[in-house]
C-alpha cells in the first residue's frame, strides 16, 4: 500500500515540497516540488491545506496526573509543597481510575500532533498493581507509539525522602516488575511500537542502592534509562544536606551519567555539569509549561545544546501543565527561551522547537526511526490545518503553527496508519470519556 501525502502547504522536510510517499509503515520517498512519485501509488492524500510534520515526541510526562488537575490544595504551589498535597490523593489510585486517566492523556496527546508518548509512572499504591501493563494496552488501543518508565520511589518520609510509605515500594519488588515488563512489552529495533524504560522518581524519593541496582538492571536488559533531575532550588538543597553532593554528582557516581539517560527538567545545571553531559552523550526532555507553573526555572536549552546534551520536549505531567498538549508545549518552549530577555531572539526560533519535538525527542528516546521525514524513517505524520481565526492573515505558515498557537491537528498518522481524521479519533467516544474521567477523578477528591 503506497500512499502520496501530496503538495504541502508547508513542513519540515528538506526536499519535499511536493510531499512525501509511504509505503506501509516506512517514508518511502520525499518528492519534489511540481515532481510525482517515482513509482505508482495506491492512494493520494491533498495536503495543500496541511502542514506537514513529522509526528511529534512526548519524552516526558505521567498520565495519571490529568484526574488531578487544578487541585485545590496544589494550586500555586511550588514543586515539594505540591506533591506533599497530593501523594496522599494519588495513593488512593485504582486500576479503573488509572485505565481512565491513560486513555484521556493518550487521546489528547494524539489530537494534538503526537506520535509517540513516553509516560513516566512511579507510584504503585496497593489498589494499582500493572499500572505499566494497563497504559500499554491503552496506548495500543488508539494506536500509539509508547515508550513507558517503569518508575519507582523506595525512599519515604520515615527514611528521610518526601513521599509517604503507602506509595513506595521496596526494591526487589522493582526490579522483578522491571524485568517481567522488559519481558513482556519491550520491542526492539526500528518501527517498535511499545518499549520499556527504568525510572526511578528523582534524587529526594530514591535511595542509593535502588538507582545503582536500576542502572545495572537497564544494562543488562539493554533498555534506557529515565529521572527527574535539577528541576529546582530545592533538589539542591536536599541532595546537599542529605548526601553532601550537587545533584549530577550523586547521579554520576551511581552509574546515573551515560548515552542510556534522559533527564526530565534539567534546569539547575552548572558549565561544567553540562559539559559532562555533552560528553557523557545524555539527553534532557525540556518541559516549559510544568517550570512556570510550579516556578521551578528556566532550561538553559541553547547552552545544554552547544555542550552536546540532546534536548527533547515534554508535557510533563497534566497536574503541572495542567495540559497533556504536545503542540502548544512547542509554542511554550520557544517563548520561555525568549523571555530570557537578553535580547536574543536566535535563542528560539519558531523552527527550534519544532526540532526539538521531533529529532532531539527522538534522541531522547534513543529511536533513530523516529522524528524526521526521511525515506527509511517510520511513517509517523501530524497534519496541521490554519482555517481557525487564529490563524487569518498569516503569511508565513510554518511560523503561523507556532506563533499563533496551534492546538490540534487534522490527521495525524503513525506507522502509516491513520489515528486522527478530521481531528477526531475515529471510534473513539469522546463524550464517554469525559464521563468516565469526570466521575474518576470526583471520586479521587472525595476520598
Ligand atoms: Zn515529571
Amino acid at each position: 500500500m503506497r500512499l502520496w501525502i501530496a503538495n504541502p502547504l508547508a513542513g519540515m522536510a528538506p526536499g519535499a515540497a511536493g510531499g512525501l510517499v509511504v509505503d506501509g509503515t516506512e517514508i518511502a520517498e520525499l518528492v519534489p516540488a511540481g515532481g510525482k512519485p517515482s513509482a505508482p501509488v495506491d492512494q493520494v492524500f491533498d495536503a495543500s491545506a496541511h502542514v506537514v510534520l513529522p509526528g511529534l515526541i512526548n519524552t516526558h510526562h505521567h498520565f495519571y496526573q490529568t484526574l488531578t488537575r487544578a487541585y485545590p490544595a496544589a494550586v500555586d504551589k511550588k514543586l515539594f509543597d505540591w506533591l506533599i498535597a497530593l501523594y496522599p490523593v494519588w495513593a488512593r489510585l485504582t486500576d479503573a481510575e488509572f485505565r481512565v486517566a491513560c486513555r484521556l492523556a493518550l487521546a489528547e496527546l494524539l489530537l494534538s500532533g503526537c506520535t509517540t508518548a513516553a509516560d513516566h509512572h512511579y507510584l504503585f499504591p496497593p489498589g494499582l498493581t500493572n499500572a505499566i501493563d494497563i497504559e500499554m494496552e491503552e496506548a495500543a488501543a488508539l494506536g500509539i507509539r509508547a515508550v513507558l518508565c517503569r518508575g519507582s520511589m523506595d525512599l519515604s518520609v520515615d527514611d528521610g525522602g518526601l513521599p509517604p510509605r503507602a506509595v513506595t515500594q521496596k526494591i526487589d519488588t522493582i526490579l522483578a516488575d522491571g524485568e517481567r515488563l522488559a519481558g513482556k512489552w519491550h520491542q526492539r529495533g526500528p518501527g517498535a511500537m511499545t518499549q520499556l524504560a527504568l525510572a526511578p522518581c528523582s534524587p529526594f524519593t530514591v535511595s542509593a542502592d535502588l538507582m545503582r541496582e536500576t542502572a545495572a538492571q537497564a544494562a543488562r536488559l539493554d533498555v534506557r534509562m529515565h529521572t527527574h533531575l535539577a528541576e529546582t532550588v530545592d533538589e539542591n538543597d536536599f541532595c546537599a544536606a542529605k548526601f553532601g553532593k550537587r545533584p549530577l554528582d550523586f547521579l554520576e557516581e551511581l552509574g546515573w551519567v551515560s548515552d542510556r539517560v534522559w533527564y526530565a527538567h534539567g534546569i539547575h545545571f552548572t558549565g561544567d555539569e553540562m559539559k559532562r553531559m555533552g560528553r557523557a552523550g545524555c539527553c534532557v526532555a525540556h518541559c516549559p509549561s510544568s517550570n512556570m507553573i510550579l516556578g521551578s526555572g528556566i532550561c538553559q536549552v541553547g547552552a545544554l545544546e552547544a555542550a552536546g546534551v540532546g534536548v527533547g520536549l515534554g508535557v510533563d505531567g497534566s497536574a503541572s501543565n495542567d495540559g497533556s498538549n504536545i503542540i502548544q508545549e512547542l509554542r511554550q518552549g520557544m517563548l520561555l527561551q525568549r523571555a530570557r530577555g537578553n535580547g536574543d531572539i536566535s535563542a528560539a526560533t519558531h523552527l527550534d522547537p519544532i526540532r526539538w519535538a521531533t529529532e532531539g525527542s527522538a534522541r531522547c528516546l534513543g529511536r533513530p526511526d523516529l522524528g524526521a521525514l526521511r525515506p527509511g524513517c517510520q511513517a509517523d505524520v501530524a497534519l496541521f490545518k490554519l482555517d481557525e481565526m487564529r490563524f487569518s492573515g498569516a503569511g508565513d505558515p510554518l511560523a503561523a503553527l507556532i506563533t499563533c498557537g496551534a492546538y490540534r491537528a487534522d490527521r495525524v498518522m503513525v506507522a502509516g496508519q491513520w489515528r486522527v481524521i478530521d481531528g477526531a479519533i475515529p471510534g473513539l467516544d469522546v463524550k464517554a470519556l469525559l464521563a468516565a474521567h469526570d466521575a474518576a477523578a470526583r471520586r479521587l477528591r472525595a476520598g
